[in-house]
């Protein structure tokens, strides 16, 4: 089977905007994850868009194949069948934690070693970007040359200076050493200060369109990077740098006339000015539209009204506390009262549907809060149908809740259970497991011994194997709870400030 011709070809065949280019740099664009998954990433469009905008460089991009083992040393990139590890930089862009050991096996495919130790002037230099470093970089060290932190687009332009001067590897890394978000594990100790975009480097948009994407056909435009609020649980607010909206026409500009579905990327969309008119100019030409999640106290009928003109069929909201008193506590700034009245606009304009997140094993938690949850949502579902998605709570880096423990598999599971059992017959549950929010969360406040741990098991991975293996490796943290072992940089956190950027819903 030639993998190139029978599985990527087609792929290509049906993209709009693929860069076609030749240039004595070549970088691998690497995200290690399916192509569709891969595709629905803004970020990792923009930075495939920015080196090959640089002159001399020429970028393709790869993907983690379904059946790794079948491809190690010789994983295609999508634009030539070229192999993938033939390059001068293999970057790749992570959104997850869970892809740490995806991270490995990509590495492995494109015929690296994973370690950077058993690597030498021979090979690429990896780069390793994206949310999850700005979250946590430290499980990254073992296999990244650089982790970049923070906004892309303000490294791409020094990275490839870089490439284009440098002599060789060290007088590489001596030209990009210091710059803010670089960080070089080989050199340094702690992660450096974040790097930030200016506003002329914004707003970022596709540049690939394919119906084979998660988002299929769909053109995305941001909006708004970082987010305004003081949610304590969330990254969106540090992850993403200060709050900076973009402009309505801004983004009007930037949105071809062939796109048929555009979708507005933010972290608090109805917070941010020109939803409204951006959305009504695109509607009135015809153009489907798509949304991240709505803040549930920001909604009213006008915009409600919108985004049903745009074609969406159910409403997105977001609760992240199973009671009014934990939403006090989270800082979130909702009401139940809130999340009623967005039911009922929902029902009023004919949307079939309501979903609602939901996290659950927060900090001070009862049954009290739990009750409260199953309670509230059968009212909810006496207006609309009710999609519930529940999450487990997991800590991270950078919020104010670093420090709280996980709140434990069998809390969870418990907790869980008593939902699907109450709500069964009311709404369509969701839940994300309670042991891979634990292994969620031993990465996300870990190491560089998690990232070994991640290695060592990452031909054969599973919540069996991660407890193994953490046990090997007398892993302090219980099953059940586990606590930060990786502290913040001084004074990087004020105690009380913090931020989730939700998915796309069409
Ligand atoms: S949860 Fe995060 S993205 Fe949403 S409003 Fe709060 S801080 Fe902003």
């Amino acid at each position: 089977m030639n993998y190139w011709r029978d599985q990527l070809k087609p792929l290509l065949d049906d993209e709009t905007g693929t860069i076609h280019k030749q240039a004595p740099i070549r970088v691998t664009l690497a995200f290690p994850n399916r192509y569709s998954v891969g595709m629905a990433s803004l970020g990792y469009q923009v930075i495939y868009r920015m080196f090959n905008n640089e002159e001399g460089v020429a970028c393709e991009r790869a993907f983690l194949p379904d059946e790794p083992e079948n491809f190690r040393g010789a994983l295609p990139t999508v634009e030539t069948g070229r192999n993938a590890g033939d390059c001068e930089l293999f970057a790749m862009s992570v959104s997850f934690e869970l892809d740490l050991t995806n991270i490995i096996r990509t590495l492995d495919v494109a015929g690296l070693a994973p370690l950077r130790e058993e690597r030498d002037e021979r090979d690429p230099i990896v780069m390793i970007g994206g949310p999850f470093t700005s979250s946590n970089p430290y499980p990254l060290t073992p296999f990244a040359d650089i982790i970049a932190i923070g906004d892309g687009e303000q490294l791409v332009p020094v990275i490839s200076e870089a490439l284009r001067e440098a002599s060789g590897r060290e007088d590489f890394f001596d030209l990009i050493d210091g710059v803010p978000g670089i960080f070089l594990p080989h050199r340094h100790v702690h992660e450096p200060k974040w790097a930030t975009a200016p506003k002329e480097l914004l707003p970022a948009y596709s540049q690939i369109v394919t119906p084979h994407s998660e988002l299929s056909n769909m053109f995305l435009v941001e909006a708004q990077r970082g987010c305004p609020r003081p949610c304590t649980f969330c990254l969106a607010r540090t992850m993403y740098g200060p709050n900076r909206n973009n402009g309505g026409d801004e983004l009007l500009e930037r949105i071809p006339d062939w796109a048929t579905k555009v979708g507005l990327v933010g972290a608090a969309l109805s917070d941010f000015p020109h939803t409204k008119y951006v959305g009504r100019t695109l509607t009135e030409r015809g153009v489907k539209l798509g949304v991240s999640s709505i803040r549930a106290d920001t909604v009213d009928e006008e915009l409600a009204a919108i985004l049903k003109a745009g074609g969406l069929r159910t409403f997105t909201v977001a609760s992240d506390a199973p009671s009014e008193r934990l939403r006090r506590w989270l800082k979130k700034g909702i009401t139940t009262e809130d999340l009623l009245k967005t039911a009922h606009i929902s029902r009023n304009l004919g949307f079939s549907g309501l979903k609602v997140y939901m996290m659950i094993g927060l900090g001070p938690e009862t049954d009290e809060d739990i009750t409260e949850l199953i309670s509230f949502t059968k009212e909810l579902a006496k207006v609309n149908r009710i999609a519930l998605g529940v999450s487990p709570f997991v800590p991270k880096r950078h919020t104010p809740h670093f420090a709280d423990a996980f709140a434990g598999v069998k809390v969870i599971e418990g907790r869980l259970k008593r939902i699907q059992k109450e709500l069964r017959t009311v709404a369509e549950l969701r839940n994300v497991s309670a042991k891979w929010a634990w292994v969620e969360s031993v990465i996300a406040r870990g190491g560089a011994e998690i990232g070994m741990a991640a290695y060592r098991l990452y031909k054969n991975e599973s919540i069996g194997e991660w407890k193994k293996v953490l046990d090997e490796m007398g892993w302090h943290d219980e099953f059940e709870e586990n606590r930060a072992v990786i502290d913040l940089p001084p004074g990087q956190l004020l105690r009380g400030v913090s931020a989730h950027a939700g998915g796309l819903s069409i």
